[in-house]
């Protein structure tokens, strides 16, 4: 950021990603005025010798540019104060990816966004690249802020995890691939709408050019119409993902083989049927993608297949714990909605379900679809009532209260039934597939628990607890 060197950056907003600008930019000399609305944020200036500036009563000739924290609104629904007086000032308002990606010009970048799946795409990317010998760093929306990075060199590469909030903050960045994994309605408060949100999700493609990879999918109505409109629009490499059969000059997912058809050979590449670590149609679409970008970087098939089947997938998203007695464990504590947790249920069977917590808007409408896989609902929080009152007469359930009792029953239930089982037909394979807990609750965790993390490790732990406890009785 040397070009900052004697000038004066304003940073709102001192989270992660704000915190890691303010070292950034006073590392290269800039001038930073800094400010946080919570006092106890601002504590922490301190241990960076940078004296707080109020950014809503200060002089707004002063800085070049306002580099505002991705949660903090400066258009919709109401900007922040300090937003709106450097928009009147004429000034620049930007998120720390336009700063990275305006100074960083010879690392390979890589970018990923979509309403779902993005950061396990840009896990397994990352992972995949990192695995095949090239130094890589990953960070973004998902972990690490983009201004703490180390320097790479030009055989290196970054990968970055954007939302739509952060999406809505760049201007000239671009990117070596950028890639769109989907869309629905979501965040629209801070959008302004539908028209909004897709205007920023676009925005990733804004200033793709000439080499540059596009990378967009063409199975949701607004990618597609995006899609066609890119390629229209002319001077994009496209490449089309699809999960639906063929994507012509694409990666697309035929039957259950991964195919390559960029260089218009059509080459079936990975029969995603033995990915079982990764299941559902919905990781086939992230497996798509991160083979794309890999391929912009110029990685080998061969290792891009090693990378998927070495992938250790991310913490609390459809996470396989291990199993107890044949019955697997799965955390999907991040499924804090009805359309996140739809994806487990249509990747699983004979499915012991625990859910509940702090409801959102709907609650699990939605799911009837997926009844006929579910053996047991195990609720727990706030939402138990209202979801008992949705599963009545459909589903088998029982109210449970925490997470502790709820993974207790689900796994005294799964035994019982499997002794059944075993009864009826005299073997021990049990003639349905494996039994399944799943912790998916389509619901927030803040009834019971700080954040969906440490749901989720909680779910852990009693995993870890009752398999030191079998394996004490065996
Ligand atoms: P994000 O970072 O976009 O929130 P994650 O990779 O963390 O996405 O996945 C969150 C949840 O969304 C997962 O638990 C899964 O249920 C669902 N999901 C993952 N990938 C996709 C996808 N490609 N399309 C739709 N849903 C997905």
């Amino acid at each position: 950021l040397s070009h900052f060197r004697g000038k004066t950056v304003a940073v709102l907003g001192l989270g992660k990603s704000g915190l890691a600008s303010v070292k950034a930019l006073v590392n290269s000399g800039a001038i930073v005025w800094a400010w946080d609305d919570n006092e106890e944020s601002r504590h922490q200036l301190d241990d960076l010798n940078v004296a707080p500036v109020n950014l809503v009563e200060c002089d707004w000739n002063v800085p070049e540019m306002l580099v505002i924290s991705p949660g903090i609104p400066s258009t919709f629904p109401t900007p922040h104060a300090a937003a709106e007086k450097a928009r009147r000032a004429g000034k620049a308002i930007v998120c720390d990816v336009e700063l990275l990606c305006t100074t960083v010009a010879q690392t390979p970048m890589l970018a990923i966004t979509g309403t779902n799946g993005k950061s396990t795409t840009t896990a397994l990317t990352a992972h995949i690249i990192s695995q095949s010998g090239i130094k890589t760093q990953v960070g973004g929306n998902l972990g690490y802020p983009v201004l703490g990075f180390d320097a790479l060199g030009a055989d290196d590469c970054y990968v970055l995890e954007l939302s739509s909030y952060q999406l809505d903050l760049i201007d000239q960045a671009a990117f070596d691939a950028s890639a769109l994994l989907n869309i629905t309605p979501d965040h629209l408060d801070r959008h302004g709408g539908m028209t909004g949100y897709i205007g920023a999700k676009r925005n990733i493609f804004a200033r793709q050019k000439g080499p540059q990879w596009t990378i967009i999918s063409i199975d949701d109505e607004h990618c597609a119409k995006m899609a066609t409109e890119l390629a229209r629009e002319g001077g994009h490499r496209m490449v089309e993902i699809s999960v639906n059969g063929p994507a012509p000059h694409g990666v697309y997912v035929n039957d259950h083989w991964l195919v390559d058809d960029l260089e218009n050979a059509q080459d079936p590449i990975l029969d995603l049927a033995t990915v079982t670590h990764m299941p559902g149609r919905h990781n086939w679409q992230n497996i798509a993608f991160a083979y794309a970008l890999c391929r912009a970087r110029n990685v080998a098939t061969s290792d891009i297949i090693t990378g998927i089947m070495s992938f250790p997938g991310l913490a609390h998203r459809q996470e396989q714990l291990g199993a107890i007695e044949g019955i697997t464990f799965v955390n999907d504590s991040k499924a804090t909605n009805a359309e996140a947790t739809a994806k487990a249920l249509s990747a699983y069977d004979n499915i012991y379900w625990i859910l509940g917590g702090k409801p959102k808007e709907g609650g699990i409408d939605g799911l009837e679809t997926f009844y006929g896989r579910i053996k047991k609902a195990f609720l727990i929080g706030s939402a138990a009532q209202a979801f008992a009152q949705t599963l009545d007469g459909q589903v088998p359930y029982e109210m449970c209260g925490t997470l502790d009792v709820a993974t207790r029953r689900a796994l005294e239930t799964a035994k019982a039934d499997q002794a059944k089982t075993d009864n009826a037909t005299g073997q021990t394979d049990a003639i349905s597939p494996a039994p399944v807990i799943l912790l998916s609750p389509a619901c927030a965790s803040f009834d019971q628990f700080k954040s969906f993390e440490a749901r989720g490790d909680a779910f852990r732990s009693l995993f870890n607890d009752l398999s030191a406890t079998t394996s004490d009785i065996a």
